[in-house]
């Protein structure tokens, strides 16, 4: 199974590590820094080099058995099983992800509503939610800004299903209900501010979402309504 380093530090921007396997373009590695798609958040792209050679890696997705299989371009060529392979993440566009994906949790703070889908990406991203009344779009912008503007901590921590049947106040507070069954559970917490069960990388304050904007909310059905936000550079 690789070890996934962008678990414990969502900052890390290369690493090294050695060909477990291939399959087709995909490649495993035994550790990587490289997010895999899942959880609305798209997966990395960057490089991967080795002394004989380099690639271009276009997507990160994780292969049938758990691994994550770095996707390595058309026409490039590939390493072989046992080389050592220096990974580098486009970190411009991952450091976007972690933003926009941050910035989602606090859409979600403010707007309580059931999330029913959601989707991430560098230049927009959008949150849908069970509701029928209409966005106060400018109420929205102001509260998400404060909440930047708060630079609350942002941090991830393990619970058991034990842990939380011991505290059903956690669960009581998430708008998604937490996988069980598994043992444990990874929670993002953003202190003060939102709990919920959460795999994908995020910043470690709330300040370095920097400035964001609601773009369209699209009416999507008679109990869903669909918020669109951009950042601002
Ligand atoms: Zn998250």
């Amino acid at each position: 199974m690789t070890d996934e380093l962008f678990r414990r530090d969502s900052y890390l921007k290369a690493c090294d590590g050695e060909v477990t396997a291939v399959e087709g373009r995909g490649v495993a590695v035994d550790r990587t820094v490289f997010y895999p798609l899942g959880g609305g958040q798209p997966g990395d792209t960057g490089s991967m080099s080795w002394p004989a050679g380099s690639a271009r890696i276009t997507d990160t997705r994780y292969g049938k058995s758990g691994e994550i299989l770095h996707f390595v371009a058309d026409g490039s060529p590939l390493p072989t099983v046992g080389e050592t392979v220096h990974l580098e993440l486009d970190w411009d566009r991952r450091y976007r992800h972690m933003r926009m994906h941050t910035a989602m949790h606090l859409l979600g703070a403010v707007l309580r509503y059931g999330v029913t889908g959601g989707n991430i990406s560098a230049e927009k991203s959008r949150l849908d939610f069970d509701m029928e009344d209409p966005v106060d779009k400018e109420a929205v912008a102001l509260q998400m800004q404060a909440l930047v503007a708060a630079d609350h901590p942002v941090r991830c921590r393990w619970v058991s299903d034990a842990e939380l049947d011991a505290n059903p106040q956690l669960v009581r507070t998430m708008s998604v209900q937490p996988p069980r069954g598994k043992g444990d559970v990874r929670l993002l917490e953003i202190e003060g501010v939102d709990l919920q069960p959460c795999g994908g990388t995020h910043l470690k304050s709330t300040a370095e979402v920097g400035k964001v904007r609601i773009g369209k909310v699209e009416k999507k059905g008679r109990r869903n309504r669909r918020v669109n936000i951009h950042l601002d550079d």
